[in-house]
């Protein structure tokens, strides 16, 4: 490893299983020497994320549902207890029903946004005012967004909305945090098949306009994004605060289809 992130350490929200994006960034910042804690929702996921907390000698911080804020002070009490002072936080999380991540966005119910909001926007806003009081000057956070926050995306539908929102709020906490140094950005990320993912409608198609058609001619890996989320979080970019950072293999630069792509 780099050591670049010798001495620090952080919790990582949002480990599913070996295939979650927040895996990836977790492995990155182990590899780079940070101490990990890791975070699992219900006991379905803690039997998933124990094994690979063990792999990385994680602690476990604790069960999370961010719905539940009591959990999340939980967590963010253990946090304290185990370690005293945190350096980094990462949030991973995202949830809409699977039946409005399909056809029209105008079908949305108000209660499938009230909670996409909930779960994938303020959950973001709830973990980062508890990280405060324990997080060192100079600390860093983050998020995972998504392309469709700025474009429509076929079958993304109020999840876009969800990440404009959030987006939004990387720049507004960025300006709350940024007077002790503590940095907020987001990771717009490239498809990846994920649990979260299978959720979303005819996502190998997706998968296949975005190989087809960026710049780099292929998808993005959890390692690559787990790689560029160790630089948001390491000393590398302590100039980089309420950015949102394209690890797409470079996808949100191209304005059309590819003349040489082929039909899916
Ligand atoms: P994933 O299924 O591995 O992770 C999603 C996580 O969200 C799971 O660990 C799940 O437990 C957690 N979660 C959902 N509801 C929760 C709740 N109420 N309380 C606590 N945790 C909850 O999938 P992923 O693709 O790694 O998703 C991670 C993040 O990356 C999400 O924000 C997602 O929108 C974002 N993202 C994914 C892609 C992609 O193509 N996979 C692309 C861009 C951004």
């Amino acid at each position: 490893g780099s050591g670049l992130m010798a001495g620090k350490r952080g919790v990582i929200m949002g480990v599913a299983n070996n295939r979650s994006i927040a895996w990836g960034i977790a492995k990155a910042c182990r590899d780079a020497g940070a101490d990990i804690a890791l975070t699992w929702q219900g006991d379905a996921l803690r039997k998933r994320v124990e094994p690979l907390a063990q792999e990385l000698d994680a602690f476990m911080a604790g069960d999370c549902d961010v719905t539940d804020l009591e959990s999340i002070d939980a967590v963010f009490n253990n946090l304290e207890e185990k370690w005293g002072k945190i350096d980094f936080v990462v949030h991973a999380i995202a949830f809409s029903d699977k039946d409005e991540l399909t056809g029209r966005y105008i079908e949305t119910t108000r209660d499938n946004f009230t909670r996409t909001m909930d779960i994938s926007v303020y959950s973001f806003t709830a973990v980062a005012a508890r990280a405060e009081r324990i997080m060192n000057d100079g600390g860093s956070l983050l998020t995972l967004t998504y392309y469709g926050a700025e474009k429509v995306m076929p079958h993304y539908n109020v999840m876009g909305v969800a990440k404009a929102a959030l987006e939004a709020s990387v720049r507004y906490l960025a300006v709350d945090m940024g007077g002790r140094g503590i940095r907020v950005n987001a990771i717009s990320a490239g498809p990846i098949k994920t649990l979260a993912a299978s959720g979303i409608g005819d996502f190998r198609y997706i998968l296949k306009w975005n190989e087809y058609n960026s710049p780099l001619k292929r998808n993005v890996s959890t390692d690559e994004v787990g790689k560029s989320g160790m630089y948001l979080l390491s000393d590398l970019s302590t100039g980089v605060t309420g950015e949102v950072h394209h690890v797409d293999c470079g996808y949100h630069t191209v304005g059309m289809k590819a003349v040489d792509a082929p039909d899916i």
